[in-house]
């Protein structure tokens, strides 16, 4: 099966579908234009795909679409891929040929879809990927620190598809198909539109009158961050295929409408998604390739969504709370094929998803009646009803170890701690230790302070303190030499001084000194965005302490590299500022030593150097007489 066309010569004609994508094109599952495409091919229509298009000749690559060209925002929002949380512009791109940066313009889908607009002004022109889906309500913006209008209002695009794209796309289709105009579609489920009332179809109305729920509007969240609190918790809890509602917020004259979230994929639908038949390889018009690949050739997608709901991931917002997995058939002759590519060393990278270890429903309700509003499955406390079950997955994996010609499987996406430490059976734990970890297993603990931990969801840091006590005891009773390497965020809303302090404290009981500390990143849509924008807690409207100035965060990093010398003014000026200075001086448990008397001024060193090194030993000692 060949690569999708990229020029009219290709094509061979007018299509009916043009991509366009921010990302290089990969044509593998790990990336959303490869599936959509895939997809709409499969579906009898013919597709071609534009990537990272930066003059108007690119974009007219592929002639004019008959029915629509989609954008994809790509993997990774864009404002997120080209810079660091400093605000600094990063300098490469690992989903650029040659992980080069400079191909993917800042607010990608907006960029892409006016210029679409420009040129092919009767062509619709439908929007998908995180970057459209996070930014499909009014949300604060990190880069530009103020509140932006719903990208829709930005790019001018006719249709959003939010969440993960395969239903709504289907289910467009199928419209399609029956001869829908593609700008008239509106009422499928996982998608937005914006339009004036009186644009509006009269059922759509008659929606707005009954059950619709309205957020305050873009004028609103703008200028009070109680009501923006108040959107962000009344659009997290529409989130949910069973019980979410149609979602309005009024922008202007106009309103962003949101349809109800889409019904997630069964593993059956799961199973066919991965089974379209893909690349597995960027274009071959890539010379120097695309380093994104690498990961991910050989590794496979087993699950999606995550009921763990950390405050700081969009993940949730995005694929949902409904954990979706494939099935064991399905991974298995995923597997098989690497076996038979020439280049496979036997080695699979990994087998996960948002959550390795949650392959499957949270609890036995869920499907029936939804996820609960008011209630998170895991997090600082597991709720009552989760079931927690690591048979299915263990299944899988010893599966595919058992597959010839495999000789390694690694579980690299995370695993959640608690959730393992949850599992009376051990069984899982013992066999992830020695069969499933390279030599290290990283997991996110992410603070050690309860307060911190249950803004971010988190369980309480005794969890953790267990867990690594049995990690140990596991990998000495096998006889293996294996790190534990725990993940930590500075200056997560709710942290203050103290709190990281007390972090860096405990890292250095355990003698441990950070390689890397990720200071807290305000991305798109996530709660802890909004924690950050609004110094409120979303759930209940109580302030949250957020560290905001560039000398703290500097402090509060600095003190988790506690040990490294390039910090030592920062965390003595934050022991000194938290009346800490008790973890300044030599003793054991003290974070750094005093600091050293001040070399002699230079006047004195040159002196120094023309005094005989004996005689400079007892210089200012009396002759004794
Ligand atoms: S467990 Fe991982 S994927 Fe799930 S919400 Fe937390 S950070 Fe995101
Ligand atoms: S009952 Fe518990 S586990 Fe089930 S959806 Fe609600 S919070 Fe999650």
């Amino acid at each position: 099966m060949p690569f999708l066309p990229i020029t009219k010569e290709e094509a061979g004609g007018s299509l009916d579908f043009i991509v366009v994508s921010a990302d290089a094109y990969v044509d593998h599952p790990s990336f959303g234009h490869a599936i959509i495409s895939r997809l709409i091919e499969r579906e009898g229509f013919s597709v071609g795909v534009i990537a990272q298009p930066q003059t108007d000749e690119d974009y007219r690559r592929l002639g004019t679409p008959r029915v629509a060209f989609l954008v994809s925002g790509g993997v990774v929002d864009s404002m997120v891929n080209n810079y660091t949380v400093a605000k600094i512009r990063r300098t490469t791109d690992v989903y650029s040929e040659g992980g080069r940066y400079g191909k993917r313009p800042d607010r990608v889908v907006t960029v892409y879809t006016r210029a679409l607009k420009r040129l092919f002004p009767s062509v619709p022109v439908a929007i998908g990927g995180i970057e459209a889906s996070l930014r499909r309500f009014a949300h604060y913006d990190y880069w530009a620190d103020r509140v932006m209008p719903s990208v829709l209002v930005d790019s001018g695009a006719d249709l959003l598809m939010y969440g993960m794209g395969e239903r709504p796309m289907l289910d467009i289709l199928s419209l399609v198909k029956k001869g829908v105009p593609f700008a008239s579609i509106r009422d499928v489920r996982g998608t937005c539109y914006l339009s004036k009332y009186s644009d509006l179809s009269a059922k759509t109305k008659e929606i707005f009158s009954e059950n619709a729920r309205f957020c305050p509007s873009f004028e609103e969240v703008v200028a009070d961050k109680v009501k923006y609190a108040k959107a962000f918790r009344l659009q997290s809890e529409n989130s949910d295929y069973v019980t979410g509602c149609h979602v309005v917020q009024k922008h202007g004259e106009r309103y962003v409408v949101q349809n109800p979230p889409q019904r997630p994929l069964t593993t059956e639908e799961m199973d066919e998604v991965y089974a379209l038949p893909f690349m597995r390889a960027p274009h071959p018009s890539y010379t120097e390739g695309v380093p994104a690949i690498k990961e991910v050739k050989y590794s496979i997608a087993s699950v999606r969504g995550c009921f763990g709901e950390c405050s700081y991931c969009a993940l949730t917002y995005h694929q949902g709370r409904r954990v979706q997995n494939r099935s064991k058939e399905s991974i298995l002759r995923e597997a098989q094929s690497f076996t038979r590519d020439p280049e496979f060393k036997g080695y699979i990278h990994d087998v996960g998803g948002p959550t390795a270890d949650f392959y499957g429903d949270a609890c036995d309700k869920q499907r029936k009646c939804g996820v609960c509003k008011d209630r998170k499955c895991i997090g600082f406390k597991p709720c009552p009803n989760l079931k927690v079950h690591h048979e299915e997955y263990l299944d899988v994996l010893r599966s595919l170890r058992a597959i010839p010609g495999i000789k390694k499987v690694f579980v690299r996406s995370g695993v959640r701690f608690d959730y393992i430490m949850y599992d009376a059976d051990t069984t899982f734990f013992r066999e992830l230790v020695e069969h499933h970890v390279s030599g290290q297993l990283k997991v996110a603990p992410e603070h050690c302070s309860d307060r911190v931990l249950a803004k971010m969801n988190k369980p309480s840091f005794e969890v953790y303190r267990k867990f690594r006590a049995r990690y140990e005891d596991i990998n000495r009773s096998l006889g293996k030499e294996q790190y534990l390497v725990p993940y930590f965020i500075s200056s997560h809303p709710g942290s203050t001084l103290e709190d990281a302090i007390e972090l860096a404290v405990y890292l250095k009981s355990i003698h441990s000194v950070p390689e890397q500390v990720q200071d807290f990143y305000p991305t798109p849509s996530t709660r802890s965005t909004c924690m950050y924008y609004t110094g409120l807690d979303p759930d209940d409207l109580t302030p949250v302490y957020v560290p905001r100035t560039r000398e703290e965060k500097r402090e509060q990093r600095a003190l988790l590299q506690y040990g490294k010398p390039e910090n030592y003014d920062l965390v003595h000026a934050a022991l000194v500022k938290a009346g800490r200075t008790d973890l300044i001086g030599n003793g054991p448990a003290c974070l750094i030593r005093p600091r050293r008397v001040s070399a002699p001024a230079s006047r004195d060193r040159d002196r120094d150097k023309k005094i005989h090194p004996v005689n400079r030993l007892y210089r200012g000692v009396k002759k004794k007489k």
